[in-house]
């Protein structure tokens, strides 16, 4: 079949013949249909320092997927040939003690499809079926394919209270405007997102997120005056991974605002822990999805007010997959969906 594989330890990505993955019992093999590129893939295809320490190569990339069943083994009995299926792309590992007490978003085990094992850009995927989620009819591909990600914002977006709450996003990549249009879904009364790039800020004001900021030009304090707010955000989303931004933003929490941590950020950096004590802040940091109540609220958001369709600024045949990486790569697109 043909995959995109990190072939080599070096920046590139290549389209090449692998063996269909062979499935054991309790495995579905799915038929893929419609892939995303994450940040992630485009991490590996760079080749950066957390990539190499990272991926063991040749490795078949990729974990934003929906597809088909093609095939399952003899202990799966929940699926049938041609059922529509995402699924969860972090497998854990069942035995550990966050694991047992079904927080399998815990596990210190964790392996991730397309960085650890075989991955979704591929024709076939092996998939444990615990891992594997059913799409209903009403959801379209495209979306379903880049339910990863929107998972990663449902899961920040939900870790606290947003009813009513004054909520501020920062990083208005994919998964920052996701999770400004979460909080504006679940009852957030003013939600505020910021970013420093035009054209991601452009995509937030289309996608209709209340308040979008250029935190280049513009200072959070003159926002909350103008929104009225005179004593800080309830709850921070933080969603660009920017030092810079994380400090603006423990600087505008009001005192026992709430923090959700997604964005990664690419080296150690400073903040004023006593703003922190004082203000009596809570932190949390959030990695993937939680497995599966994200799912499940996703889906629902998804067939009820959610729509993030606007999001997939690129759709594309496999054959173009390089259009689709150099579009991730240059910082200015949405989610770019690819079709095998
Ligand atoms: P992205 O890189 O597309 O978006 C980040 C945005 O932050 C960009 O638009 C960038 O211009 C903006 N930004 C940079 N500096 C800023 C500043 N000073 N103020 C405001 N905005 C600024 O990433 P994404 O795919 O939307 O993902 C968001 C973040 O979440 C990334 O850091 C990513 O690495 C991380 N992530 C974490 C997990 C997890 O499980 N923890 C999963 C997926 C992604
Ligand atoms: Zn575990």
């Amino acid at each position: 079949m043909r995959a995109l594989v990190k072939a080599r330890a070096e920046p590139g990505i290549w389209m090449e013949q692998v063996p269909v993955p062979e499935i054991g019992p309790n495995d579905v093999l799915i038929k893929v249909k419609k892939t995303a590129i994450c940040g992630t893939d485009v991490h590996i295809y760079n080749w950066d320092q957390w990539a190499q320490k990272t991926v063991p190569v040749p490795m078949v990339t990729g974990h934003e997927f929906v597809g088909e069943v093609a095939d399952f083994g003899s202990a799966v009995t929940e699926y049938r040939v041609g059922q529509r299926v995402a699924g969860e792309g972090h497998i854990v590992c069942g035995h550990c003690r966050n694991c047992r007490a079904g927080r399998g978003h815990l596990c210190r085990n964790t392996l991730g499809v397309g960085v650890n094992r075989p991955g979704a850009f591929a024709e076939y995927l092996a998939l444990p079926q615990h891992n594997v989620v059913p799409i209903p009819d009403d959801v379209p591909d495209e979306i379903a394919a880049i339910f990863d990600p929107l998972g990663n914002a449902v899961h920040t977006a939900l870790s606290f209270d947003l009813v009513g709450e004054d909520v501020l996003v920062t990083g208005a990549g994919p998964i920052g405007i996701m999770g400004a249009l979460v909080a504006q879904c679940v009852g957030a009364r003013k939600v505020v997102i910021t970013d420093i790039n035009p054209v991601r800020l452009d995509l937030a004001r289309r996608m209709g997120v209340h308040h979008v900021v250029d935190a280049s030009k513009e200072s959070l304090r003159d926002v909350m005056n103008e929104e009225g707010m005179t004593e800080g955000f309830d709850v921070g989303l933080e969603m660009s991974g920017s030092a810079v931004a994380f400090r603006d933003m423990i600087d505008t929490m009001n005192n026992g605002g709430k923090i959700a941590i997604l964005g990664i950020a690419p080296t150690g950096f400073e903040i004023d822990w006593n703003k922190v004590i004082f203000k009596m802040l809570h932190l949390k940091g959030i990695y993937g999805r939680e497995m599966f109540e994200t799912w499940y609220k996703m889906i629902a958001l998804i067939q009820g007010p959610l729509d993030v369709t606007g999001l997939i600024t690129h759709r594309i045949g496999i054959d173009d997959y390089q259009a689709g990486f150099d579009a991730m790569r240059s910082g200015n697109s949405g989610k770019v969906v690819m079709d095998w």
